[in-house]
């Protein structure tokens, strides 16, 4: 199944990158990175995980995200059978494909404790994974560590600025969005997530507010002001969700199980269920997929000047053919096709008739 991510988007993006082959030139639809910021445990690496709708990262109620990790979902062509060949790749391991995702896990641990040592050090050292499946969009999403204020393990006193410093690194980036990420059962107002994302971001364009473990608030107590950017206004809103708890991590509860209970908690709930548009990994999955269509959409004037280009010098290419042979008329298909694609394309992208991928 499509991950949650890019499930409206990879339409679009295939066809244009359809119409790049066709002219013989790789695309450059170069889509935002996409980070996670937040305190420690706060349920960054959950919120990934479900966003790209495997099992593959280490989780837990300690400090597990201990590296950056840097994850490029590749776009891979179907098979002719339909089947689906998903796998990961690690660039420190080029040898190697694994096909077992708790494979993934398990490497990760691995190479995070050779770099960063056995006691929760943290190190800024990337980890680079690839994920090729024929079900992902192409683009990378960062898992990051979390912010901790007390030194444990072998960390040094300046923990706190060095992972800022870290995060810093990737966020400061005007292409990157920051996702960033507050447990419900914290105080906003004192949220690392939206500090540092607010430094990084002040005007909040890129900013996405992720509310997560709804579920345990404390009784009597809800997330619907939060949601509503009552308390802290967010430019690009908040999404509440509810990732699994350290006990399903415990249990190996399934990725599928976990979004059916979140789906089943929101839908029962009588506060979540007024501001449904709000709560759920599907709706953050929505969000982004909408941002990912507005940054295509303010790419395409650069791209569409770039097929024109290439159109024009294909037509005078095979306008300074004389006679027209097998082959060359084989061109001129080829290029009647590619001006056929190239105005089916844009001109549903632009006039929004595509159903999906209207951003109202
Ligand atoms: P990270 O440190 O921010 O990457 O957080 P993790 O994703 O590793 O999660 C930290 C702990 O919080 C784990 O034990 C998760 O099971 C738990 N957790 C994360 N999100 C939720 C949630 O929405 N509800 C509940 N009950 N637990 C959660
Ligand atoms: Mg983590």
């Amino acid at each position: 199944a499509a991950s949650p991510l890019g499930s409206s988007v990879i339409p679009v993006v295939n066809r244009l990158q359809d119409i790049f082959a066709q002219l013989g030139s790789q695309s450059t639809i170069e889509l935002p990175q996409v980070a996670v910021v937040g305190s420690q445990s706060s349920g960054k690496s959950s919120v990934l995980e479900a966003l790209v709708g495997r099992d593959f990262l280490p989780r837990g109620n300690e400090i597990c995200t201990r590296r950056p990790l840097v994850l490029q979902l590749v776009q891979t062509k179907r098979k002719g059978d339909g089947s689906e060949e998903e796998w990961g790749e690690f660039l420190h391991r080029p040898d190697k494909r694994f096909y077992d995702f708790s494979e993934i896990r398990s490497e990760i641990e691995a190479v995070t404790a050779r770099e960063a040592g056995e006691n929760k050090g943290v190190s800024d050292k990337q980890i680079r994974l690839k994920i090729f499946s024929p079900n992902v969009l192409d683009i990378t999403l960062v898992d990051l560590p979390g912010i901790t204020k007390v030194p444990v393990g072998d960390q040094p006193t300046d923990i706190e600025s060095r992972i800022r410093t870290m995060i810093m690194s990737y966020i400061k980036k005007p292409s990157c969005l920051i996702l960033a990420v507050t447990a419900a059962n914290a105080d906003l107002a004192n949220s690392d997530a939206l500090q540092i994302a607010g430094v990084a971001d002040p005007d909040g364009y890129r900013t996405i507010g992720i509310i997560t473990k709804l579920d345990i608030m404390d009784r009597g107590t809800d997330a619907r002001n939060l949601l509503l950017g009552k308390v802290i206004p967010l430019r690009l809103g908040y999404v509440g969700v509810v990732n699994r708890s350290q006990e399903d991590i415990n249990l190996n509860r399934s990725i599928k199980d976990a979004l059916a209970a979140e789906e089943k908690f929101f839908r029962s709930h009588p506060v979540y269920s007024t501001v449904a548009d709000r709560c759920g990994v599907p709706q953050l999955a929505r969000k982004l997929n909408n941002i990912l269509v507005q940054h295509i959409k303010a790419i395409l004037p650069g791209l569409k000047s770039r097929i024109s280009d290439a159109l024009v010098s294909v037509a005078k290419e095979h306008a300074s053919y004389g006679e027209i042979t097998e082959s060359k008329a084989g061109q001129g298909a080829l290029l009647l096709n590619i001006i056929s694609k190239y105005s089916e394309a844009f001109a549903s992208m632009l006039e929004g008739r595509n159903e999906e991928l209207s951003t109202s």
